[in-house]
């Protein structure tokens, strides 16, 4: 009886340490050390330092800083964030159309007043 027990056991201890062993190597691929090939998250921690988590898939954001984020979804959310990056306008489409005309006005102007002679 005794004999049965310690082959058992024995034989549960051996099952145990070759699945730990096993288990161990599964996730070795999937371990995140300082040579993990994977892309990382690209933002600036509190402390200052670049964040070590891996990015979210097709992200560049792990999932603490915002790689499951999808974006703004209504027009004032949307409006928000390009006020956000609004700085001065000087490349806005409004302002370059703006600008073009008046380049092309100024264009039109210069050549009639060259065709009647009052500009050489
Ligand atoms: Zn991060």
């Amino acid at each position: 009886m005794i004999l049965t027990l310690n082959l058992i056991q024995g034989a549960i201890e051996m099952l145990t340490l070759v699945n730990r062993k096993k288990l161990v190597e599964a996730g070795r691929g999937t371990r995140l050390g300082a040579h993990w090939p994977g892309q990382r998250c690209l933002a600036k921690t509190r402390k200052g330092t670049p964040c070590q988590n891996p990015v979210v898939t097709d992200r560049s954001r792990c999932r603490m800083h915002g790689g499951k984020s999808t974006g703004p979804r209504t027009p004032e959310g949307k409006q928000r964030i390009v006020d956000a990056h609004w700085k001065h306008g000087r490349r806005s489409r409004a302002h370059v159309a703006k600008v073009r005309y008046i380049n092309s006005e100024i264009r039109r102007i210069t050549n009639q007043l060259k065709q009647s002679g009052f500009i050489p």
